[in-house]
């Protein structure tokens, strides 16, 4: 038989699945011989079992009598006595702390004539017992039975106005209680069309069901899909001893921290409101103190705790969240969890614990969170109270001020004046990019997690909020308006890449520590948090196996990714290389030559452009390797947009001015115009239909890397030809190309120089073994693999993925964290299949995911060799690697 309830003694901290992290952690501090209230946990099992049944199973109603009769025996008092009564609070917890739940029902066992009883018992003091009473009619009232609170408070307040003004709850004599006490009654009553219960085993079986029901409530459904917590989980219930905190001076209430949670400096913090219970720390009904003020109030009660305190840290091996009562000059524990902390502190702490030995370097290690990380980089809106004009993704992280503009040509014009702006846009192409990095920050209306915007955004660390479809854009009159509000070219807004949050107007920023520290800043290098960075993030790098690479397509993104301890580039993505104004004409000439030499001659004009930018690139990444992506998306990208264009010749036309030219253009793009592109002539696909591109490409690479190695250096190439679908593919590919590249290099020899491709469609996942024949390396091209895959536009998902995740449709955001079973298992049939033909396979991933810790883990369990990310996510994927060696990350945070 299920045993559906246990004592706090027989309860221990692992047992949170059954007890709920509440129950487990009271059972702990029982055990541990802490002065905690006694009590019983129903477990999550008699809540599952409750939920399926409609109702308690009656074995759970007999076993919560059998320990409530326990609980009355220890406490040497009956449930609801009417000369000497024992009263008990009602907590809900399930194993992660859910806000959303029913929380807490407190004095329960009162009644009529028990609250006589109540009032013997405290020395005559009938006062107290009465406002007991009102207290547990207005917690049962409301909680239990979702009496809206506000009439209970209205009649509170209209009490106290009868009183005079400036009456407070604690003038309100006993007289004044009885009557309120009636009153609230009276509302129970109108909202419940039921008399307030009298019997005190029926409140509890009332509260008891009313907790296993909030389970199910709206609130705990959305708080668990926000925190993507199981539906499955249960809460359990605790029935436990009250105590008192509202007896006079000498007693009180308080929550104590054993470090501070925002700073993760070791000092005690927190708060204590003497003479009160804890409902009203909460409310807010009067100023709480500092916890160290109780230590002038009460020396030996703030004595104790800080004993307790100690104890518990050392117990838990982490910073302790911990309520606690005070009941004439007495001290009791009522809860201690793990405390939840900033990004910041948890750096903090669990450097200093390692220091003070309480946790191992591993340990330490799984204290912070990868996913925060890039949060303790970047500058912060600092503005509290703020209101948002509209949300949309936090593509990347950081905030950003600036005036609005609409086009990347304004962008790029204001910010080489050295203004500050924001781009704003739909949604961004590569034709945009000028205008995206000369800008502070970029929002799009349109666009998900890995559009344009976002991936080139966190390349390049540029805070970026995509997606915010409240954001409706006019073109036309050059504004946007959201929420009511009209925003013009010129205002001034602010987006945080962190929340997704878009304001109007200039809110207060502030510079990272650690960005501080990196740029050599010495006070900043005296602080501890870098300290803690330096010392975990040594830890990392000596446990992880993975390699980690950075997405870079320009020197100073290399030089910036091997600040933060790229160990190469996994993607050099060469599409920059055909964008600006040198080079126009000249990729121009390329796509409309007629003839062969019309071409030839557009590609000898970009070959020393090009090799140039890789000279740049390898002496910037010198010793390490370079994987060069060869030209991938659709060649219409390299040309205006058809609309505009038409609309351009249109109206050139209706004035009467010359248009061939721009005609001309119109035709071929049209010419150009596919309706799938993503899934048209690109990539590979390109190369084999245009086969002096990808030549010219190779030349570039070739020459580029024969003069850095010429002037001393040790570039490490490696070729990467993108969107394979096939092994013959690759295979004309390399035949093509490579002669082209012994060429170039001439009589000289490189260290490392590799042949290999993406696996970014499903064919080249399930064929891989064939492909691995002709590759030396494959690298997992994920955000190309999910959109195939799933048959997800990665462009557009945005208008879907929330409602996606919120239905649970899917884990989480496929574009994100792998999709472990549908794409994940892609990768795993490339990597074994792949390693199996070619026992030297390299592998690696460079789609976004690179960067995400999930993902990172799942590289690690997979055998890859090396992650590849954005430069900003490298020390990310760094501490990641470190933590999938270690074991799965615990962090309190979250
Ligand atoms: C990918 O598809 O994962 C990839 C890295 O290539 P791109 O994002 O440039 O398509
Ligand atoms: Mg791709």
């Amino acid at each position: 038989m299920a045993e559906y309830a246990y004592d706090f003694s027989e309860g221990n901290k692992d047992m949170k699945d059954l007890l709920g992290g509440k129950g487990a952690n009271l059972a702990e501090m029982t055990n541990m011989g802490l002065p905690v209230p006694p009590g019983f946990t129903i477990t999550t099992e008699a809540c599952l079992e409750f939920l399926k049944r409609g109702g308690a199973p009656p074995e759970m109603l007999e076993e919560a009598g059998e320990h409530l009769e326990r609980l009355e025996e220890a406490m040497g008092r009956q449930l609801g006595d009417p000369d000497d009564p024992l009263l008990v609070s009602v907590r809900s917890g399930a194993k992660f702390s859910m806000p959303g739940m029913m929380d807490t029902v407190l004095n329960l066992g009162l009644n009529d004539r028990s609250v006589e009883g109540l009032a013997k018992q405290s020395d005559g003091d009938v006062r107290f017992a009465r406002d007991a009473y009102r207290r547990f009619i207005q917690m049962f009232g409301k909680i239990v039975m979702d009496v809206p609170g506000e009439a209970f408070e209205e009649a509170l307040d209209r009490a106290k106005e009868r009183k005079g003004p400036g009456t407070q709850d604690t003038d309100l004599d006993a007289d004044d209680l009885t009557a309120l006490i009636e009153k609230f009654r009276g509302i129970y009553r109108q909202h419940t069309g039921e008399e307030f219960p009298q019997d005190p085993k029926e409140q509890l079986r009332l509260a008891i069901a009313a907790v296993f029901e909030s389970w199910n409530g709206k609130r705990a459904r959305d708080y668990r899909r926000q925190n993507k917590i199981s539906d499955d989980l249960g809460t359990a219930v605790n029935v436990q001893a009250m105590v008192f905190g509202n007896r006079g001076e000498d007693s009180g209430t308080g929550v104590a921290f054993t470090r501070d949670p925002s700073t993760g400096e070791k000092v005690p913090y927190g708060d204590y409101l003497p003479n009160a219970q804890g409902e009203d720390v909460v409310a807010g009904i009067r100023n709480t103190l500092r916890i160290v003020e109780l230590e002038t109030l009460d020396p030996d009660a703030y004595r104790e705790l800080r004993q307790h305190m100690d104890t518990l840290e050392r117990h838990y091996r982490d910073m302790c969240d911990i309520e606690f009562t005070i009941e004439k000059a007495k001290l009791w524990i009522l809860q201690v969890r793990v405390g939840k902390r900033t990004a910041f502190a948890e750096w903090v702490m669990a450097y200093d614990m390692l220091a003070e030995d309480l946790i191992d370097a591993d340990t330490g290690l799984l204290r912070v969170d990868a996913n925060r990380l890039e949060e303790l980089f970047k500058r912060r809106v600092t503005a509290e109270g703020a209101t948002p004009i509209a949300k949309g993704l936090n593509a990347s992280p950081g905030a950003a001020i600036g005036t609005v503009v609409f086009t990347a040509d304004e962008a790029e014009r204001l910010g080489k004046q050295g203004e500050r702006v924001i781009l704003v846009r739909r949604e961004t192409t590569p034709d945009d990019y000028h205008g995206m990095i000369a800008a502070q920050g970029i929002l799009t209306s349109a666009g998900g997690t890995n559009s344009h915007a976002a991936v080139v955004a966190r390349g390049e660390g540029i805070p970026a909020v995509c997606g915010a479809d409240a954001i409706k854009l006019s073109p036309a009159d050059r504004t946007f308006t959201a929420s009511g509000t009209t925003v013009k070219e010129g205002d001034v807004i602010t987006i945080d890449g962190f929340t997704g949050n878009v304001y109007v107007g200039e809110l207060p920023l502030e510079e990272s520590v650690l960005e501080k520290a990196r740029a050599g800043d010495a006070e900043a290098r005296e602080q501890k948090v870098w300290h803690a960075f330096e010392s975990l993030m040594a830890h990392a790098d000596r446990v992880r196996r993975l390699r980690v690479r950075a997405n870079a397509d320009t020197p100073d993104q290399a030089r910036n990714a091997r600040e933060r301890g790229a160990e190469g580039i996994g993607l050099c993505r060469t599409e920059h290389m055909f964008l600006g104004e040198e080079r126009v004409e000249a990729v121009r000439t390329m796509i409309f030559a007629e003839t062969e030499e019309e071409e030839a001659k557009a590609y000898d004009a970009l070959a020393p452009l090009q090799r140039d930018d890789f000279v740049g690139i390898f002496g910037a990444m010198d010793g390490l390797p370079v994987t060069v992506r060869l030209l991938d998306p659709p060649l219409h990208e390299f040309l205006p947009n058809q609309v505009d264009l038409a609309v351009e010749v249109a109206l050139g036309e209706e004035r009467g001015d010359d248009v061939e030219e721009q005609k001309a253009l119109l035709q071929k793009v049209n010419e150009l115009h596919e309706t799938n592109p993503m899934l048209g002539l690109r990539g590979v696909r390109l190369g084999i239909v245009k086969p002096g591109l990808y030549a010219m490409q190779v030349r570039a690479i070739f020459e580029a890397a024969a003069q850095v190695r010429r002037d001393g250096g040790d570039p490490k190439v490696e070729v990467m030809i993108p969107l394979v679908a096939t092994a013959p593919e690759l295979r004309q590919m390399r035949e093509e190309l490579e002669p082209v590249a012994e060429e170039s290099l001439g009589d000289v020899e490189l260290s490392h120089l590799e042949w290999g491709t993406m696996v970014e469609l499903p064919r080249a996942a399930v064929t891989a073994a064939e492909i691995a024949e002709t590759a030396e390396f494959f690298s997992f091209g994920t955000n190309d693999l999910t959109q195939t895959a799933f048959g997800f536009s990665r462009d557009d998902i945005g208008k879907f993925v929330g409602m996606y995740e919120e239905r649970k449709l899917v884990p989480a955001n496929p574009f994100v964290t792998i999709d472990v079973d549908g794409v994940g298992r892609l990768m795993r049939i490339a990597s074994d299949e792949g390693r199996a033909a070619n026992a030297s396979l390299h592998l690696g991933i460079c789609g976004e995911h690179g960067g995400d810790p999930a993902s990172v883990a799942f590289c690690h369990e997979i055998g890859l060799d090396y992650v590849s990310c954005s430069p900003y996510r490298v020390e990310t994927a760094r501490l990641a690697a470190g933590q999938a060696v270690v074991g799965a990350a615990e962090s309190a945070s979250k």
